[in-house]
């Protein structure tokens, strides 16, 4: 849609240049910024502009820039040792997804969306991905994933700060891993969204619920739990006013099916 509040584009060179004010908002792929009136906002500040590498292998994992589009994460093959790398396209065909969606949204806007159903959040919240934010005025800071959504659309994101990139750890992409996703309709959006993943002996289980909850909730065990030990740790850690109720499911729903979902992977996994 034509957004009829926007009065400037400003297309930086480096983050530098940015002179941040109220009425500004950083522009990813604008798939969620031109579905809807933006009456606060009079400036966009385009990112992609930036001109960062979509992904980057290093020694230490690989780092998505916030701006790195959808397609280009589906088109990713990573190392052999990385097993995790075919989470990347189960949990992007959980998007909601159109060809814009596909084509333009990036990961970082997903993220920064902050809502149950980001496919993204779910991805790099389950392979341990830390943030790095870049404050208005100050040095940047790193904050995993799982601690950046604080809840339904809302994050640690201060004003003017931007999400530069997530670094996925190499000992996260090598781990097994097992996922699943439950819609009421078919290509609906995601009413539970699970994923765990496991070391080679059976150690660091660590399982992520999302789109149950308003932000993704993690539940480490030192080794794979027994049927029994996960569903108490659910149940301890998630009481049944935590679950997010919303037009793709009602909380009892949402909560039955995560500990359905849950208890399938730890059997696959175990
Ligand atoms: C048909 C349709 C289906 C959708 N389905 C889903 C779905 O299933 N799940 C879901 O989660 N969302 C869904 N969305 C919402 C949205 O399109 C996606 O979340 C998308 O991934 C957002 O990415 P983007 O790059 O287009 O973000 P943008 O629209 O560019 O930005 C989104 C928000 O994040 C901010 N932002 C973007 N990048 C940064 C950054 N690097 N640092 C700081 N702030 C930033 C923007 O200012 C804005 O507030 C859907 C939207 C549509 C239109």
């Amino acid at each position: 849609m034509n957004l009829n509040t926007i009065v400037e584009v400003k297309r930086p060179k480096s983050f530098d240049e940015i002179e941040w004010r109220d009425g500004h908002a950083f522009l990813g792929g604008g798939t969620w910024l031109f579905s809807e009136p933006q009456v606060a906002t009079d400036t966009l500040v385009d990112l992609p502009g930036l001109g960062w590498p979509a992904l980057t292998v290093t020694p230490a994992g690989l780092e998505i820039a916030a701006t790195c589009k959808i397609v280009e994460l589906h088109d990713f093959k990573g190392p052999p040792q990385w097993r995790a790398v075919p989470l990347f396209d189960q949990c992007i065909d959980c998007f909601l997804m159109s060809f814009k969606i596909w084509n333009a949204a990036t990961v970082g806007g997903n993220v920064c969306m902050s809502l149950p159903a980001g496919a993204m959040i779910s991805l790099t919240a389950a392979l341990e991905g830390v943030c790095t934010l870049w404050p208005r005025n100050g040095k940047p800071r790193q904050v995993p994933v799982v601690d950046f959504v604080t809840g339904m659309h809302t994050n640690v994101l201060q004003k003017g700060e931007v999400l530069r990139s997530i670094l996925l750890p190499a000992s996260a992409l090598s781990k097994r891993f097992a996922m699943r996703q439950v819609s009421l309709t078919h290509h609906g959006r995601s009413a539970a969204l699970i994923v765990a993943t496991v070391g080679d002996k059976g150690e660091d289980f660590l399982l992520t619920i999302s789109a149950a909850t308003p932000r993704p909730v993690q539940l480490r065990f030192k080794k794979a739990p027994s049927a029994t030990e996960l569903r108490q740790a659910i149940d301890e850690r998630l009481p049944p006013d935590a679950w997010f109720q919303d037009v793709h499911g009602s909380a009892p729903y949402k909560r039955h099916i995560t500990f359905y979902l849950a208890e399938q992977i730890r059997a696959e996994l175990t």
